[in-house]
């Protein structure tokens, strides 16, 4: 009995470890509000958020887009499409930490036409695809287990007939404060692994050397009891042609020209909330050489669509149907579709199409009912 109970509550342990190390990814779901600083007052805002958490830090991305049939194509949030709520609202900017001009314009101001979680568990991530008029612009984010930071992994796919000229990121942090806001002075620095530089200047990047961007303030470090906290981007130097950091004395703007031809890049974004400069500082110079081999290796593909065996599993959705007898008869037609379904989303995945990638991954989650339904009257009718 004693045995027993021990056992049970080593298996309840262990099952609350995996649980720690899973990576959750959530959604609000779309919704629509009236306007009042996003745009003209009365407008009507879409709105949607989707975070991603491991055991040691959560992130949240919210988009905002004015639907206003008077602005065309384009949907304007005054502050940019693209913000990072969470952790903190200063560091990567609450109301438009990001934007991505390609040919000069701002692809996160066009339709919003994808998005959605992907997985969860293993690993969590989420995509947002926009629709440029010259372009479709693809974001994926991603946590690993026990990660502290985001992966991204971001695409654009020509539209037939129009090139890509120019691909650059923005990028805004208020490093650790809201300084100017609250009436205070910093001292806004950002730190790569080649350099240091203070407010005000521009630090011209080597991308090949400053592979992470340390933004900081030296006023507003927790360790003198002031401030959220710095952050950090991680950068992939293999598609980075140049860049700039505008260090002033308020926000902190990264520019980075990507290589149009390349069709992708990737970086990473840490807030390292709560910890002090030094503490962060220190993870990048030991750890960023790692994290950064660890994202130019990342499948950003979701694990369900890259592991599937479309053929195996056709196979044993067969087997089942053997198995069912008659009672498997009124789920052959459902079986046919989805398999019909699957075969025509994978070969467009497979040329790269995100959103039938997530569609795939869709499908494989709606037919568990199909298959447990297969396996009850398999089970029932075996001799
Ligand atoms: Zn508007």
């Amino acid at each position: 009995m004693r045995a027993l109970a021990m056992s049970s509550l080593l298996a309840l342990l262990a099952a609350g470890l995996a649980a720690a190390s899973e990576v959750s990814v959530s959604d609000t779901g779309e919704s629509t509000h009236t306007g009042t600083w996003e745009c003209t007052p009365g407008h009507e805002i879409r709105a949607r958020s989707l975070r991603l958490a491991t055991s040691v830090a959560a992130y949240r991305f919210a988009y905002s887009g004015c639907l206003d049939p008077s602005h065309g194509d384009e949907h304007p949030s005054s502050e940019g499409n693209l913000g990072m709520p969470e952790p903190t609202l200063c560091n990567f900017y609450h109301s438009g930490f990001m934007g991505v001009l390609i040919n000069g314009k701002d692809a996160v101001r066009y339709t919003l036409r994808d998005v959605r979680p992907l997985e969860s568990g293993e690993r969590g991530s989420l995509q947002f695809i926009f629709a440029h008029p010259d372009a479709d612009v693809g974001l994926r984010l991603m946590m690993l287990p026990d990660g502290n930071h985001v992966l991204a992994l971001l695409r654009w796919w020509p539209r037939e007939g129009k090139s890509v000229d120019s691909v650059r990121v923005w990028l805004t942090c208020y490093p650790s404060f809201f300084t100017a806001a609250r009436n205070r002075q910093g001292e806004r620095h950002v730190t790569t692994p080649r350099t240091d530089q203070q407010e005000p200047t521009t630090l011209t990047l080597i991308p090949a050397e400053d592979t992470w961007l340390f933004y900081h303030d030296r006023v507003f470090d927790v360790a003198k009891g002031e401030g959220e906290g710095p952050c950090a981007t991680l950068l992939d130097p293999a598609n980075v042609q140049a860049g700039r950091v505008h260090i002033g004395g308020y926000a902190v703007r990264t520019e980075l020209d990507l290589n149009p031809g390349a069709k992708e890049a990737r970086l990473a974004f840490y807030d390292f909330r709560g910890q002090t400069n030094a503490d962060a500082e220190a993870y990048l110079r030991a750890h960023g050489a790692a994290d950064l081999a660890e994202l130019t290796a990342t499948d950003f593909r979701p694990r369900p669509l890259s592991t599937l065996d479309l053929a195996a599993r056709r196979a044993e959705a067969e087997q089942l149907l053997t198995e069912a007898a008659e009672d498997g008869q009124t789920l052959r037609g459902p079986v046919e579709e989805l398999f019909a379904r699957l075969a025509d989303l994978q070969q467009k995945a497979t040329g790269g199409d995100w959103s039938a990638e997530a569609d795939v991954v869709q499908a494989l989650r709606d037919s568990e009912g199909l298959f447990y339904r297969l396996r009850i009257f398999a089970a029932l009718n075996r001799p």
